[in-house]
């Protein structure tokens, strides 16, 4: 869109999953009949003819980047100039005995949820989730939603540890207990028994644990999805490595969105990152390189949100997954809290909020600006976002971190 905006190019989006570009964040909603999938396409169908974008429903197998082209799963043949990848990820795998079995599914495409769907007709009880992250929790709601037990896995000693400092984990925790999710935490899976059928019918961990189940959903991670790069001058890392404009080591092909692996990412941010909002970013900076504008990507301010059944989430910059360094409230009830993380020199480095909503860009004004913790403190209330439903909460905030800050 933006290469057509700018008024460039003919442009040919190819893609196997699904003849109109839709939202997959959004297919949890899809699947608790919130949302069709037809709600969940940003655009409206004709915007696509209108806008001279040709849609290509069909696989690109290989490049041929001597010819410039991409061959196709049907047998035809795309010409470029510039070839845009943005294949995305793919679920990461256990790689554990019985993962291919009958009723053991990951969540990443619509055809996922299609299964899923076909595994719940079978009339089945319960389910065990191996993953406690956000997809993890998604499926957690999913699942539950439609009566089924749910037990969870989690390989981290609390929830979503490699992220999370311990106190935010144990609100998530109970508020999953409270939902009906069963968890189990520092376990792994070692394998998955199937009945006779080739349906799994048991999971296993390494601690002896036996789980029955008809149904097993992985949501350990994604990993870059870099299939293409074969027999191609493409240089690959985790995923296809790419500088500051987005331009691989294949000259005239680019990389953008999940697959693409940053050879210079922007100080305390990953390489790759699996996000929408980062991906979005990074189609509009390599339009307008490809129109002329030859620009570096603004990386911003880190922002994720998300919701742990009725507990919203959200996360500006980067707080530490130990918690140390901080300031940190929470309510009474243990219900709801907000972390404030202290970077050096004593500027507000990154804020976490559970249960409290806060506007996203006086948070990234105070991070970008990289304003001292004091004043941050000092001028929380300009961040209340639901003044109705946190009027009471900013005071007691503000006078425990002011009592923090002068410990
Ligand atoms: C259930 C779920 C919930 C999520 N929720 C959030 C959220 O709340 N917030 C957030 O920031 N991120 C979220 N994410 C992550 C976010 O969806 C991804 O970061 C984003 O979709 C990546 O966009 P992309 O265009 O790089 O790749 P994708 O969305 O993966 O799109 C790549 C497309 O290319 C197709 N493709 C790949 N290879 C080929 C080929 N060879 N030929 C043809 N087509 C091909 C794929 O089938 C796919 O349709 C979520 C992801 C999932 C799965």
């Amino acid at each position: 869109m933006h290469i057509r905006r700018m008024g460039g190019a003919e442009v040919t989006v190819v893609s196997s999953e699904s003849p109109y570009f839709f939202s997959r964040t959004a297919l949890m909603y899809v699947f608790m009949g919130h949302m069709t999938l037809r709600h969940t396409e940003p655009y409206a169908r004709e915007m696509w003819d209108e806008w001279g974008i040709t849609r290509v429903q069909d696989e690109a197998v290989s490049l041929d980047i001597h010819r410039r082209e991409v061959l196709l799963g049907s047998g035809s043949r795309l010409s470029y100039d510039n070839l845009i990848l943005a294949t995305g990820s793919r679920p990461r795998r256990l790689d554990v005995t019985g993962e291919n079995s009958d009723g053991v599914h990951t969540l990443y495409f619509r055809q996922d949820l299609e299964q899923i769907e076909a595994t719940i007709g079978r009339n089945m009880k319960h389910a065990v989730i191996i993953g406690g992250g956000l997809l993890g929790a998604e499926l957690a709601e999913m699942l539950r939603s439609r009566g089924l037990f749910v037990s969870m896995i989690v390989r981290e000693k609390h929830y979503w540890g490699n992220v999370l400092p311990p106190e935010e984990s144990k609100i998530i925790e109970t508020r999953l207990s409270r939902y009906g999710v069963r968890l189990f935490l520092e376990e792994s899976v070692i394998s998955f028994l199937e009945d006779e059928g080739g349906h799994v019918s048991m999971v296993n961990t390494s601690s002896g644990l036996q789980l029955p189940c008809e149904m097993a959903c992985v949501a350990i991670g994604v990993i870059p999805e870099t299939a293409l790069a074969a027999g191609t001058d493409i240089q690959v890392g985790t995923g296809f490595l790419v500088n500051s404009h987005f331009e691989t080591t294949s000259k005239g092909i680019y990389a953008i969105g999940d697959c693409a692996e940053r050879l210079d990412p922007a100080p305390g941010r990953p390489a790759t990152e699996s996000m929408w909002y980062t991906g979005r970013r990074m189609g509009e900076c390599v339009a307008r390189t490809i129109c002329g504008q030859r620009i570096s990507c603004d990386d911003g301010v880190w922002f994720n949100s998300a919701r742990f059944f009725d507990l919203e989430y959200s996360a500006y910059g980067k707080v530490s997954a130990g918690g140390e360094h901080s300031l940190f409230w929470s309510d009474d009830c243990h219900e709801r809290c907000l972390r404030i993380q202290r970077g050096e020199g004593d500027v507000v480095s990154g804020i976490h909020a559970l249960g409290i909503r806060l506007r996203q860009e006086v948070c990234e004004r105070w991070i970008g600006s990289r304003m001292c913790v004091n004043r941050v403190v000092e001028e929380l209330q300009q961040a209340r976002f639901d003044a109705e439903f946190s009027e009471h909460v900013f005071p007691s905030v503000i006078q425990s971190f002011r009592h923090q800050l002068a410990r």
